[in-house]
């Protein structure tokens, strides 16, 4: 039985439900030590979802929804790949699409900030798609393989990625990329990963994913979890997703 992902990308929102009480939940669900749990809340949450994590019988990882590439600094507003640690992350999100479009940031920044991660011992959750004009102008793969090439050519350890494929056009749109999408680009990905990093990695499928397609998705060959925005937000929404990444 292969290790499962289930990463929640709060974003820039904190569940209705409450912080502690989300993370109670999730901490009382029932056990499978194949799937393995990521919070991402906002850095603020960090400290307070780590700790309320251990309470239950399952242990709950955080991740960071980003860092920057140098430790420390005068780098205002940024936060460390060590300080994430030190706060209790053991993940990072690095590459998200909404850090591409809205924040300007290139493949090559990514890769430092990625070296970054890994240097500090967390796993990096590197998130790659393609924009719809690129899936209609059949350029898909080598808009991802160029995401790839960027983030990970020359890393060391890149053991430690977790890759996440978020096409852009079914981030928050409600528009789930088909199950034959889904299994056609995981494929690819793996045939590029193997010649850039010579090594395959977990593949976590992203982009509306529901309680309504969890199941359905969960199914498709090479999915290996997935990278849940909006439904992550609600713990039961969340849980019916794990249910079906729990084989
Ligand atoms: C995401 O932000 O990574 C994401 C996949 O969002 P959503 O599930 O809302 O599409």
């Amino acid at each position: 039985m292969t290790r499962r992902y289930l990463a929640a990308n709060w974003k820039m929102n904190v569940p209705e439900e409450g912080v502690d009480v989300y993370v109670e939940r999730l901490a009382n669900w029932p056990v499978d030590p194949d799937v393995e749990v990521i919070v991402a809340p906002p850095f603020v949450f960090i400290d307070e979802v780590s700790r309320v994590s251990t309470m239950g019988d399952r242990s709950i990882h955080v991740a960071g929804q980003d860092c920057w590439e140098a430790d420390k600094g005068a780098f205002t507003g940024e936060i460390s790949a060590p300080m994430l640690a030190a706060n209790g992350a053991s993940y990072v999100i690095l590459g998200h699409s909404e850090r591409r479009r809205i924040f300007g940031e290139e493949s090559s920044l990514i890769g430092r900030k990625l070296a970054a991660a890994l240097g500090n011992e967390l796993v990096a959750i590197f998130c790659i798609g393609e924009e719809e004009s690129a899936r209609e102008a059949g350029e898909t793969l080598t808009v991802l393989e160029s995401q790839i090439r960027g983030g990970l050519r020359g890393l060391e350890n890149a053991r430690s990625v977790l890759v996440a494929y978020e096409p852009v056009w079914a981030i928050g749109t409600g528009k789930n990329a088909t199950p034959e999408i889904v299994q056609e680009t995981h494929l690819g990905i793996r045939e590029i990963l193997e010649a850039v990093v010579g090594t395959d990695l977990p593949i976590l499928y992203g982009g509306s994913v529901s309680p309504a397609n969890a199941e359905e998705l969960a199914a498709v060959e090479g999915v290996d979890g997935f990278l849940v925005g909006g439904a992550s937000l609600d713990s039961s929404k969340l849980e019916s997703i794990y249910r079906s990444l729990s084989r």
